[in-house]
Formats: C-alpha cells, sequence, structure tokens
C-alpha cells in the first residue's frame, strides 16, 4: 500500500523536525545562487533567522519574473558541471522559465513519482502509456523515470497521435496511462469514429489526469467513459513537475509531500498565510532540492489545505483540487498561456489595433482559442486577399509563441467593446 511508510505515514512531529533540518540546509544551499545570495545579503537574512518552521515569513516571495529576470542560470545553487538537466514551464517558445537538475535531484524527483504511482495502484508488472509530451515539459520523463522505477512497462508514447494511442493501448494490453484531462476526452472521440468502446476495447485500469485544471464533474466524466480510475496529479516545473501532490485510493484532495516541500497558502492580495482549511494561493519552497532550490515560490494556484487527516493513514497533508490562479495565466490543452505573450506577438505585426480579445470555447470534446483582432480599416475595402494574408501571418506568429494553433477572427476598429478599466483579455467559454 505504501511505497515508503515510514516516510509517508511519519508522525506530523517528526516529519516538521525533519523540514525544519532540511529548510535550514536548504536556506545554506541557495545562498550560493546569484539571485539568493544577493537578496539574502540585501534584506540581512539567511539560515540564522530560521529557529521554527514558522520563520520562512521572514524571507521575501520568489516569482516567475525573477526566475524570468535572472534567466537562465542566476537561480542555480552548484557549479553548471555538477548539474545534469534542464527542464521548462510548458508554454512558450520564448525565454521560458527554466529549472535545473543535479543527479540526486533527478533520483529524489523520480521517487516522488514512484510514491505517487505507487500509491494510486500501479505495480511492477503494469503496462503504462504516457500520453504527455516528452521533451522539455516535465509530464514525460518525470513520470516515465517514476514508472519504470517501479517496475513498470512503459510506453513512452508522448503526445496526440490519437489512432496510434488507441492503437498502442490495445496492442500492448496498456493497463495505466497519464494524459491531460481535456485530451483523454477527445480521444474518446476517436475511440467512437474507430467504433470501439474504451471499456471492453482496452484494458487501462488507472490513468493520471494532470497538467491542467479539470473539476470534479469531469473526473467522474473520464471515468465513466474509460471504466478506470483517474487520479489527479498536480505539480509545476518549478517543483520539479509532477510529483508534487498526488490522489491518494481515497480520491478526496491530494497528499503534498511536505518531506520535499513546505507549504503555505497565502491571502493573494494581503500576502499573509492564512490557516488551514482556508482558500488561498498555494506558496512552496523546496526542502531537498540542490541545483536549483526555491523559497516561498509563489505557485498562483488557488487551493486549500484540507486539515481533516485521511483515511489512507499518510499524514502528509492534503490540497484540494485547483481551483483557479490569482494571475491571469490560461491552460489549453495542458500548455500554459498568458495573455501578454500573445499581446506582445500581435503588437509585432504591422496593421494590428491596440484591441484583442481571446476567447476560450469546449465544442463537444475539443478545446480551442480563437483571438479576435482588430485590424486597420484599410483592410476591409476593396480587395481582401491582405486581409487573408495578415490572419495567416498572425496565426503563424501565435503559433510559433504558444505552441497552439489559434483560430484567428479579424475585425474592424473598435468593434471589440472596451469595458471600464483592466481590459477584459480573456473570455473562458468552456464548460463542462
Ligand atoms: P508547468 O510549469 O508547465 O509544469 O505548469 C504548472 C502549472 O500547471 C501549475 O502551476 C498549475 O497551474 C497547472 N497544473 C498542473 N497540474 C495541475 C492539476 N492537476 N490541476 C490543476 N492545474 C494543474
Ligand atoms: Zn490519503
Amino acid at each position: 500500500m505504501y511505497w515508503e511508510k515510514e516516510i509517508e505515514t511519519m508522525d506530523r512531529s517528526k516529519l516538521e523536525a525533519a523540514q525544519l533540518i532540511a529548510l535550514q540546509d536548504t536556506l545554506i544551499k541557495v545562498g550560493k545562487s546569484y539571485y539568493y545570495g544577493k537578496t539574502f545579503q540585501e534584506k540581512g537574512i539567511g539560515v540564522s533567522s530560521v529557529k521554527s518552521l514558522s520563520d520562512i515569513t521572514k524571507f521575501p516571495f520568489t516569482t516567475k519574473d525573477d526566475l524570468r529576470e535572472h534567466w537562465p542560470y542566476g537561480f542555480t545553487a552548484v557549479p553548471k558541471d555538477e548539474l545534469v538537466r534542464m527542464h521548462s514551464s510548458s508554454g512558450t517558445t520564448g525565454r521560458a522559465t527554466v529549472v535545473f537538475h543535479t543527479a540526486k535531484d533527478i533520483a529524489v524527483w523520480t521517487n516522488l513519482l514512484a510514491r505517487c504511482l505507487y500509491m494510486a495502484g500501479m505495480r511492477k508488472g503494469d503496462v503504462f502509456q504516457n500520453m504527455m509530451t516528452y521533451g522539455l515539459f516535465t509530464g514525460g520523463l518525470g513520470f516515465h523515470y517514476g514508472a519504470e522505477k517501479i517496475g513498470a512497462l512503459v510506453i513512452p508514447a508522448g503526445a496526440g497521435n490519437s489512432k496510434r494511442q488507441i492503437q498502442l493501448m490495445r496492442d500492448f494490453a496498456t493497463t495505466a496511462v497519464h494524459v491531460i484531462p481535456s485530451y483523454a476526452l477527445h480521444l474518446s472521440t476517436v475511440f467512437d469514429e474507430l467504433n470501439l468502446d474504451p471499456r471492453k476495447d482496452t484494458s487501462v485500469k488507472i490513468a493520471f489526469l494532470g497538467a491542467e485544471p479539470h473539476t470534479e464533474k469531469m473526473r467522474k466524466k473520464i471515468e465513466e467513459i474509460y471504466g478506470y480510475k483517474a487520479f489527479n496529479s498536480y505539480g509545476l516545473s518549478e517543483m520539479n513537475g509532477p510529483g508534487v501532490a498526488f490522489e491518494c485510493p481515497y480520491q478526496d484532495g491530494m497528499h503534498i509531500w511536505e518531506d520535499s516541500f513546505l507549504v503555505e497558502i497565502i491571502n493573494s492580495k494581503t500576502l499573509q498565510p492564512v490557516p488551514d482549511g482556508e482558500e488561498g494561493e498555494l506558496v512552496m519552497t523546496s526542502l531537498q532540492k540542490e541545483g536549483m532550490p526555491l523559497i516561498r515560490y509563489r505557485t498562483k494556484d488557488l487551493t486549500r489545505i484540507i486539515p481533516e487527516p485521511c483515511a489512507c493513514g499518510r499524514t502528509h497533508r492534503r490540497i484540494e483540487r485547483i481551483k483557479g490562479r490569482s494571475d491571469d495565466m490560461l491552460i489549453l490543452k495542458g500548455v500554459n498561456i498568458f495573455p501578454m505573450q500573445i499581446e506582445k506577438k500581435l503588437m509585432d505585426i504591422p496593421g494590428v489595433g491596440t484591441n484583442f480579445l481571446i476567447i476560450l470555447t469546449r465544442e463537444g470534446y475539443n478545446d480551442d482559442m480563437t483571438v479576435k483582432v482588430e485590424v486597420g480599416k484599410q483592410y476591409f475595402s476593396g480587395d481582401l486577399k491582405q486581409l487573408e494574408k495578415l490572419k495567416k501571418k498572425i496565426i503563424e506568429e501565435l503559433k510559433g509563441e504558444i505552441l497552439i494553433t489559434p483560430k484567428v477572427d479579424l475585425v474592424e476598429p473598435d468593434s471589440i467593446p472596451k469595458g471600464e478599466g483592466k481590459a477584459v483579455r480573456v473570455v473562458d467559454n468552456r464548460k463542462e
């Protein structure tokens, strides 16, 4: 039932004592990075400021902007030759935030994933099909090594190519899959097209759903279509990637591995910690990392701690399914997109006006993005060839930036309503 019983069920007081030691150790390590070395010195803080876990609040938060501003190596805490792997957040082809791992970091991360997968019921003998993008993003290699560590047979299928996914699943009797929830729904339409019933025509018993927010209703729908149990998997590249928090067989919130992460929930306006049970923004400090540990990293993900103990016996607290974001990042087909990326691209294209609107839709099981863009009046008179040409260019430029091909709708100046105050850039019409 447990991958590491002693750690997973550790007495809270023992766990917290171990956290304090790991925190102090981490503070010494991060002090060697350019960014924290400078910050700690300026603020006169360091390892000696920490006598108890609550002293973490003496330290400033770290944000994605800090990572971007000190790209690429400003946060690494070991000499470069000790780094063995780089990953990045999913989303942009430009300067995505990057994270670095030492060999030990990879081993610790792999073990966390093994712990998660074992907890959900995966075992040696399972055939695991990893339908996530391999490469820079973390969902591919992260899960891959965790599953191998358990001893499962791993099929590194990667993302997309639905017919091949289904064929692999059937040919090799896949028993466990890792999939983005919106893709799981899309894939079910391909089963329909092929006149196959995923419940009868495959052997999948377990699915891991991650990389994007999804509701309990959506999980239930996926479980119903496929007849498997679907477990919520949460993580972010800045904290390794997947393997941060994961559902146990009770499927009521995700255990967040507190031997590896110090967890805070803050009010995103006052930035003050809130008590357990109250909703806020998840903030995390790495406790085991060497290559690039982060202190009080603002995930911008909204959730709450579930204060009650879990019936499974694990003592690591649970967080509730992610409710949303405290910033304007949106996730489409598992890819993180900031409206600012789209704005920047658009503003560089001659002929494009100042107003645009991103509309997200769900048709059947297909999620899409339409970008409505105001362009110069001249494009609408006479020959519309120039308009078509501009549209093509915009699609290409945006695809290059966000990795997804959006639909583009070009409209006349002043036709997108301007609200009062801050411009509304995103309308999310994705419904259940
Ligand atoms: P990345 O840095 O590319 O790994 O993306 C991490 C972000 O993906 C997180 O901060 C969340 O916003 C989102 N995410 C990952 N897993 C989940 C999940 N299970 N539920 C909701 N959001 C998720
Ligand atoms: Zn549990």
